[in-house]
This record gives C-alpha cells, sequence and structure tokens, in this order.
C-alpha cells in the first residue's frame, strides 16, 4: 500500500476536499478528521485443540455528529488500529454523503478467519462482543458485516450483545439474516447502489451496459453480486478474481457458476476450465468497467498506467491512492468513489435499522426502491458540486459530505442533539 498508512491518506483527501467545501477553520477540520473514541482489546480464543491464543479487535468511533456511530467489523490477518481508524473516517464521510443520519465507525479483529473452524469463530465473535458490547448499543453504534464477516456472525454478535446487556434488541447491529431481523436486499445492497451509481453515471455520458466488458477484482459479497446485476443489464464479465487466482475468459465468465463454486468454500486457484492469472490482472485486462471489489491500495501510482478500463466503480473501501487518482484524472478514467458507489451496504443497513426499531418489515421492492432514490439523489449533489467546482468525483463526494459533517458540528455546539432520528424517504 506504499509508505503512507490509510489513515493519513484519509486525512490528505480530507484537507484536499476542504478547500473545495470551503472550510477553512483549522481547529474544525483536526475534529472532523481525528476519531472520537478509539477501542482497543484482547481476545481470549481457545482453540479446538485446547491451545490458548489472545488475539486483538478494535473498534473506532470516529463522528457522532450526524448520529450514531455506524459500520462494520473486519477479520483479515492485515486488520490494524491505522486500518481500522481510516476505515471509520470513510464511513463518516459516507454515510453524510448519501445523507442518511447516522456517523461513522469500524471495527475489526486481527486473523486470519480461514483456519478457524465454525465453533472457533462464533466462540471469537462472542468474546470480542463481551469486550466491546459497553461501547455499542442501537442508540449509539451500530455494526454490520464487512470483509471475512457475514449475516451468521451478526446474528452472534446480536445475541452476544443481548446476553451481555439484557437487552435483546435486533436493532444493535445491521446485515443479520433475515430470520434475525435483517433487511431483505441488505445482501446485495453494496452491489445494487454501485449499480445504481454506475448507471445514471453511464445515462449522465450517454452510453449504456449492454456489452459493455467487465473485470471484477474480488468475487465476495459486494463483487460477485456487482457481477450478477451487471451480467443481468446485458455486460459481460471477461474476468473475476479471489485471493488465490483470476480466472479470464474473453467471451464472458458464467457468474452463476462462479457463485455457485465460491459458495462450496473453494478457490478460483483450482478451477481449471478457464485461464487462470494472478489476483490482481482483473486491473489489467482490457476492459471497459473495472470494479475494485477487494481490499484498499490495489490501484497505486506504480501500476494506474496498466489500467485500461475508461469506467472504475470502486465498491471496495480505498482501492485507489490518491497518487492513482492523479493518473487516472490524467487519462480520462471515470472514477466512481468508493463512499459514494458503495455506499448502498449502510443505507440498506440504515433501512434495517429503521425497521428493527420500528418493528416494521419492509418488502424487497421498496428496500430497493427507496435504496435507488438515495443513491440517486447522492450522485446529482455530487456531479452538481464536481461539475461546480471543477473537481473529481472523489473529492466533490467529500466536500459534500464534509459540508454536512461541519453544519451537524455546528447545529450540535448550539443546541446538543438529545435523540437520534429517522428520516423516512
Ligand atoms: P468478502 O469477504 O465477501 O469478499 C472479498 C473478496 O475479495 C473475496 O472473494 C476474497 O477472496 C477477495 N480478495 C481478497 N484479497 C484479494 C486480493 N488481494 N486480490 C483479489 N481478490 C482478493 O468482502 P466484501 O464484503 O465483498 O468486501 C469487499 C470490499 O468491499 C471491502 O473493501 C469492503 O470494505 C467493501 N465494502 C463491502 C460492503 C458490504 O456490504 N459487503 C460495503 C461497503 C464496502
Amino acid at each position: 500500500m506504499g509508505e503512507e498508512g490509510a489513515y493519513a491518506r484519509f486525512c490528505a483527501t480530507v484537507d484536499a476536499a476542504a478547500a473545495v467545501a470551503g472550510l477553512s477553520d483549522p481547529s474544525l477540520l483536526v475534529r472532523i478528521k481525528r476519531p472520537e473514541r478509539v477501542h482497543e482489546v484482547s481476545i481470549p480464543l481457545v482453540r479446538d485443540d485446547g491451545r490458548h491464543e489472545m488475539l486483538t479487535g478494535y473498534r473506532v468511533q470516529h463522528s457522532s455528529a450526524r448520529g450514531p456511530y455506524k459500520g462494520g467489523i473486519r477479520y483479515h490477518p492485515n486488520v490494524s488500529l491505522d486500518e481500522v481508524k481510516a476505515l471509520a473516517g470513510w464511513m463518516s464521510i459516507k454515510t453524510a454523503v448519501v445523507n442518511i443520519p447516522m456517523g461513522g465507525g469500524k471495527g475489526g479483529i486481527t486473523v486470519d478467519p480461514h483456519v478457524l473452524s465454525p465453533r472457533e469463530l462464533e466462540s471469537l465473535t462472542r468474546a470480542y462482543t463481551e469486550r466491546i458490547w459497553r461501547a455499542i448499543g442501537p442508540l449509539v453504534d451500530i455494526p454490520a458485516p464487512d470483509v471475512n464477516t457475514d449475516s451468521r456472525i451478526m446474528d452472534w454478535l446480536a445475541d452476544e450483545y443481548g446476553r451481555q446487556s439484557g437487552l435483546a434488541d435486533p436493532a444493535v447491529v445491521t446485515g443479520k439474516t433475515v430470520e434475525h431481523g435483517g433487511s431483505l436486499g441488505r445482501d446485495k445492497a453494496t452491489a445494487r447502489g454501485g449499480f445504481d451509481v454506475l448507471e445514471a453515471a453511464l445515462n449522465a455520458a450517454h452510453e449504456d451496459l449492454r456489452g459493455k466488458r467487465v473485470a471484477i477484482q474480488g468475487f465476495g459479497n459486494a463483487g460477485a453480486n456487482a457481477a450478477l446485476l451487471l451480467q443481468e443489464a446485458g455486460a459481460i464479465i471477461v474476468a473475476a478474481s479471489d485471493s488465490t487466482a483470476s480466472l479470464v475468459a474473453s467471451e464472458g465468465l458464467p457468474v452463476d457458476d462462479l457463485i455457485a463454486y465460491k459458495s462450496r468454500g473453494s478457490h478460483f486457484c483450482d478451477w481449471t476450465t478457464f485461464e487462470r492469472k494472478r489476483a490482481d490482472s482483473p486491473l489489467f485486462e482490457q476492459v471497459d468497467i473495472l470494479v475494485p471489489a477487494a481490499l484498499e491500495g490495489q490501484i497505486t501510482a506504480e501500476n494506474a498506467e496498466r489500467v485500461t478500463a475508461r469506467w472504475i466503480v470502486e465498491l471496495a473501501n480505498g482501492p485507489t491512492t490518491p497518487d492513482a487518482d492523479d493518473v487516472l484524472a490524467r487519462r480520462g478514467v471515470h472514477l466512481l468513489p468508493d463512499i459514494l458507489a458503495n455506499a448502498g451496504g449502510v443505507v440498506v443497513s440504515y433501512f434495517e435499522w429503521v425497521q428493527d426499531l420500528h418493528s416494521e418489515r419492509w418488502l424487497l421492492e421498496e428496500v430497493e426502491a427507496r435504496l435507488a432514490v438515495v443513491m440517486r439523489r447522492a450522485y446529482d449533489a455530487v456531479t452538481t458540486l464536481a461539475a461546480d467546482k471543477g473537481v473529481s468525483m472523489r473529492l466533490a463526494a467529500y466536500a459534500v459530505a464534509l459540508q454536512r459533517i461541519a453544519t451537524a458540528i455546528g447545529e450540535a455546539e448550539v443546541a446538543p442533539r438529545r435523540s437520534v432520528s429517522t428520516m423516512i424517504l
């Protein structure tokens, strides 16, 4: 990822966008950038063979200026405090871009969950929850899934929160299974939100998806669902990767088969029918649209010249470094930035929270229609500011968010916020 850490990159982008947003008060900017609270916890885990291990976990509560902290929990060997701080900051910006009444937070455990048995995974999740439950809550901080965490893990977290606090409330976490209070449409929400934004951008450029060639880096929740939606709209998925390899087929990959294959826990490196390449090859395939949907820091100044796509839809958080942004902008690549393009997940997480708080159940069509409205409004706000100021979509998205956060901080200073609000669209 280069010498500069993810949190420093977050701060640098906030500084650059502050000028666009017309915010010049240095103390306000420090307040916007610094996390309000950082929790670091030690998590005991007894392995199936009886060994005792002590793992490290985090929950960073970045900003509550616009509402309760909101953000996912990641299980990955590279999780570090620096990374979680950046991810938490991005969440504060993201919830502000899409204008839902929530702040930003993020959590993680430094662990490779693939080496854990289901019992160990559940035990780890419950032990992490035991460590952080006092810091979270339905009106305080609402976690959600992220890399390597799913609805089953969110169910465990909600259940353990209920045991510890004595308050069984499904609104403490989103991204749960539908049986345990999850929302219909949450599983595909990140991909669908990105799809909505891409469609709006292609329409504005008088282009359409049919026949467009697409490469996807990271075939997990975000990437695989994006592949499905894009294929349904007539695009051709020519490359897709997981962490072990990429599969490439110029005539198009069978997305349903790939999803079924991955759901059995198999790795692309073991698939023999298609051409296999390195895991990062989707970044450099000859395509129209590139969807980075794996981890941060993938498109760098060193490799950005080799990206041939004219459109990039950032479903991953932070996949492009600032130096790479400059290279791509110089080459006229249309980049739909993460804080806008992958915000569908947090929007439907917010819908799930509203449904749980109000004991409501929305139909799938209702969820998707409301999501499309929110994404479209956010896209319009960002493109309008980008055009007004002559800046990139990323800077414009940050600037829209910073203006909203600064307003909330200003309002809180005049009259402190006493209750959470939910907006009905
Ligand atoms: P996931 O764990 O479901 O999938 C991640 C995929 O990326 C897996 O297929 C994994 O094998 C692959 N991968 C990991 N390292 C890779 C590498 N070096 N090269 C190629 N592939 C690699 O995770 P997810 O939930 O789909 O999240 C993916 C990205 O999207 C993350 O950056 C996450 O923060 C972001 N995101 C996810 C959501 C969501 O709702 N799931 C919402 C917003 C943002």
